[in-house]
This record gives C-alpha cells, sequence and structure tokens, in this order.
C-alpha cells in the first residue's frame, strides 16, 4: 500500500494521483505550449510516489526536470458521492496540502509529444511523484494567494503563487469530478509555475510553503 504521511503524524492511503498540465501562463510560454480552454489532466501511477527525501533520476533519460507543485489531498467523501463536485463546495473536499515536485523526463516527454503520444514514460517512472509530509487544510488562511518556492543548492529557482492558475484549485477538483468519482485519499498535483529545469546528481532541493509553514529538502542521488 502506498501511504502519504502527515507532519503532526499519521498515514494515508493514496488513491488515484491526478496531475493538471499546463495550469500557469509563464510555464506555458517557457515550454512553447498553447494554453488551454480547459484544465489538461493526467495521472501518475502508484509506483511513482516517493515520500523519502532522496530524489532518483532514471538512467533513460538525460533531462529530468523538477516542477515544483503545490499538491492536495481529496476526501471527506463518506457519504457523498465524489461526483460532480460543485466549485463552492470543492474546496470542502481538501484534507491535506502539501509540496511536490512532477518530476518529468523531458527528452522523452517531447518525443512522445512529437508523436502525440501519452506521457506516462515521461511521468509516471519510479519516484516520479515526490512529496513532503502534508499538513492540515486549516493552516491555509486563503487558497486564492497560496506562495510557494523551490531553492537549489541556495539559488530561488521557482516561485508560485496559487492566484496566479489559469485554473484554480476549486476549479480544478469540480472538473476533475465531473470526469472521474474522487475518493478519499486522492491526490491533486496543481500545476507547475515557470522556472523548470533539469536536475543533476548531488543537487539539494529545498521547497518553501508560505513562508515556513511547510519546509522540506530532498537530496538527488
Ligand atoms: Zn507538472
Amino acid at each position: 500500500m502506498q501511504q502519504i504521511f502527515f507532519q503532526n503524524g499519521g498515514a494515508h492511503a493514496v488513491g488515484t494521483i491526478f496531475c493538471i498540465a499546463r495550469n500557469y501562463v509563464a510555464h506555458i510560454e517557457e515550454l512553447h505550449n498553447s494554453k488551454p480552454d480547459s484544465p489538461v489532466i493526467f495521472c501518475k501511477p502508484l509506483n511513482a510516489l516517493n515520500t523519502s527525501a532522496t530524489v532518483v533520476l532514471p538512467d533513460y533519460s538525460q533531462a529530468v526536470h523538477f516542477e515544483t507543485e503545490l499538491v492536495v489531498q481529496l476526501g471527506n467523501f463518506s457519504g457523498k458521492s465524489g461526483k460532480n463536485i460543485a466549485q463552492a463546495d470543492a474546496l470542502a473536499h481538501i484534507t491535506g496540502i502539501a509540496l511536490g515536485l512532477d518530476l518529468t523526463a523531458r527528452d522523452v516527454q517531447d518525443k512522445l509529444k512529437s508523436q502525440g503520444y501519452p506521457w506516462e514514460l515521461a511521468k509516471g517512472f519510479d519516484g516520479a511523484a515526490c512529496l513532503s509530509p502534508f499538513i492540515k487544510p486549516e493552516a491555509i488562511d486563503n487558497w486564492q494567494n497560496i506562495q510557494f518556492s523551490l531553492d537549489i543548492n541556495g539559488e530561488r529557482r521557482q516561485s508560485g503563487d496559487s492566484a496566479l492558475m489559469i485554473f484554480p484549485i476549486a476549479e480544478q477538483i469540480s472538473f476533475l469530478s465531473r470526469h472521474f468519482t474522487l475518493r478519499d485519499g486522492d491526490l491533486l498535483f496543481t500545476g507547475t509555475p515557470s522556472g523548470v529545469g533539469a536536475l543533476a546528481s548531488g543537487d539539494k532541493l529545498q521547497a518553501d510553503l508560505e513562508n515556513g509553514l511547510l519546509r522540506i529538502e530532498w537530496r538527488v542521488q
């Protein structure tokens, strides 16, 4: 069973790992993609989950990119359906928030994209979904304005703000629930801001949520 952990104790089984792509304009521009009319969704298989402090790169890629993202745990579905959730009700179905890395073998993805194929080989490899411990959602004052960042070897590489999302988190959850019945323990990677780049062996990553509310360090093997 794949589990996530909460900072104040407790472990929870993980369901489906949903991810949204192309959710920040500046990131769309840096990869020369087009802006979507509706959320672009993909999933990571459970083998991708990595809750350790060590990032392991697959040997078949020469360009594994970091993508720092807000990740929410979904829940509170007992007795209620996880289908067709209204945007107004969506935030009540967030049961945890964490920082994650949506690791992406960019060279592999570019090739798959050019052929019109799915992305799983580029985004679903072992350890491709790195996760910090989760904290309770009550710690967040304003879901429309959540700041987060990533430093690598002491240098700021990504700065994120949920205010800059094309599709806000409540809209993502509502959209997902129209297509998939959501279940307790499902995770949602909410997209990366600009600044993505390749990782190298020995890199030391430090991610921050809301100025110290949550901090996580990863070391690339
Ligand atoms: Zn991503």
